[in-house]
C-alpha cells in the first residue's frame, strides 16, 4: 500500500516544551503506532504558547485554559463543514478542548453547541497533566454534556517524576476522580514511542497507580497505548485492570484487539481508522464485537478523511461513526444505538 504523505498537524502548543521539542511538528501517526501526537512535544511555529507554572490554574476563569495551535502555514487550519446529523445521537468518548485550535478557535460551548447540532450528545474530556486535569473536571462540573477523565499523561509522568512531583500530581489525580462527574481515569498508559528509556520505570509507575485509582473509586480507565502493545496487556494481567478499561485510539491490529475483547475491554476508534495507510485498525474493527465499540475523536488531533490534517471537534463524530458502520456493514443508526448503550455502560449517564 502506498503510505499517505505525513501531515503535519501533530504539535500541540504546551505550557511545558518537551525537552529537545523541535519547531517542526511531528509526522501524524498513522494506524500502525496511532496514538494521538501527545501535548508535550511543544509548540507548534507560528504558535504563542503561554508560559505558566504548574498548579496555577485554579486562579481565576479556569476556561483561560483553552490553548492555541495555530495557523504554520503549511496546514489548513479551517473547521471542516458539518457532517449531517445523526439519526440516533452518540457520544464522544475522548477529546481534548482545553486545546483551542483552527482558524478562529471553539470556545467549550460552541464546540458542545456544534456536537449538540448533529447529534454528538455529549463528551469525555481527558486530561493529560494536572493543568488539564483540572480544567476537564471543571467542564464536567460546569456543562452538563461534559464528563471528565483525569489522569498524568504516560508522556508526562517521567518530567514529574524528574521533578520530584509525580507523587504530588498522583495526589490531585486521586482528589480529582472524586468528584461525581470525573468518571474516568485517563490518559493513562504506556507510551515507548516518545518515552526514552529511562523515563519508562516512572512511566510504569504512574501506570499502576493510575490504575490503583480507577479501581478505588470505580470508574473507567482510558489507555494510551503507542507502541507499547505487549507491556500494556501484561501490566493490565499482573495488576489486574479496572472493570471498565478503554484502549483509547486503538492502535493494535486484529489479534490484539481479540485479546482485549475477549478480556472484556473495550476498543475506542478514532478517525485514523479512515486513514489509507491504517487497515490494521479496519481489521481489528471487524473482530471486535459490537457491545466493545467505542468512538472518539482525540480532537484537535486525528481528524478523519477527507478532512485530515484539518482541525478535528466532536461534531466531526458522525464522519467516523459512518465510516465504521460502512466497514461493519451496518446501519449506522444501529451502531450509534450500539456505541451510545456503551458509552453510557462505561461512563454511566451524562
Ligand atoms: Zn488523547
Amino acid at each position: 500500500m502506498t503510505p499517505e504523505p505525513a501531515t503535519p498537524s501533530g504539535a500541540a502548543a504546551s505550557e511545558k516544551p518537551a525537552p529537545g521539542a523541535a519547531a517542526q511538528a511531528p509526522a501524524e501517526p498513522a494506524g500502525g503506532s496511532a496514538a494521538e501526537p501527545d501535548p508535550t512535544t511543544g509548540p507548534a511555529a507560528g504558535s504563542t504558547p503561554v508560559e505558566r507554572p504548574r498548579g496555577t490554574i485554579e486562579a481565576g476563569d479556569p476556561s483561560q485554559y483553552l490553548r492555541e495551535r495555530s495557523a504554520d502555514g503549511r496546514r489548513d487550519v479551517s473547521y471542516p463543514p458539518a457532517p449531517d446529523p445523526l439519526g440516533i445521537p452518540v457520544y464522544d468518548n475522548h477529546t481534548h478542548l482545553e486545546i483551542e485550535d483552527g482558524d478562529t478557535g471553539l470556545s467549550l460551548d460552541e464546540q458542545l453547541e456544534r456536537a449538540l447540532a448533529v447529534g454528538v450528545h455529549g463528551v469525555v474530556q481527558a486530561g493529560g497533566d494536572v493543568d488539564s486535569s483540572r480544567w476537564s473536571a471543571w467542564a464536567a462540573r460546569s456543562h452538563p454534556r461534559v464528563l471528565a477523565a483525569v489522569a498524568i499523561h504516560p508522556n508526562e509522568a517521567p518530567e514529574y517524576e524528574r521533578a520530584g512531583e509525580l507523587d504530588a500530581a498522583i495526589a490531585v489525580i486521586d482528589e480529582l476522580a472524586a468528584e461525581p462527574r470525573v468518571r474516568a481515569i485517563g490518559e493513562t498508559g504506556l507510551d515507548f514511542f516518545r518515552t526514552e528509556a529511562d523515563g519508562i520505570p516512572a512511566q510504569i509507575r504512574s501506570f499502576e497507580a493510575h490504575i490503583a485509582l480507577a479501581k478505588k473509586h470505580g470508574i473507567a480507565m482510558q489507555i494510551h497505548d503507542r507502541d507499547a502493545h505487549d507491556a500494556v496487556l501484561e501490566t493490565l494481567e499482573r495488576v489486574g485492570a479496572p472493570d471498565k478499561t478503554v484502549f483509547h485510539c486503538f492502535s493494535g491490529d486484529a489479534d490484539m484487539a481479540r485479546i482485549a475483547a475477549d478480556r472484556g475491554y473495550y476498543l475506542s476508534f478514532a478517525g485514523n481508522v479512515t486513514f489509507k495507510n491504517a487497515q490494521n485498525l479496519r481489521d481489528a474493527l471487524a473482530v471486535t464485537p459490537l457491545d466493545r465499540i467505542l468512538v472518539e475523536t482525540d480532537a484537535p488531533f486525528l481528524t478523519p478523511a477527507p478532512y485530515r490534517g484539518r482541525p478535528n471537534a466532536p461534531y466531526l463524530i458522525p464522519v467516523t461513526l459512518r465510516f465504521l458502520a460502512a466497514e461493519r456493514g451496518i446501519d449506522a443508526d444501529e451502531l450509534s444505538a450500539q456505541v451510545a448503550a456503551n458509552t453510557v455502560e462505561v461512563y454511566g449517564e451524562f
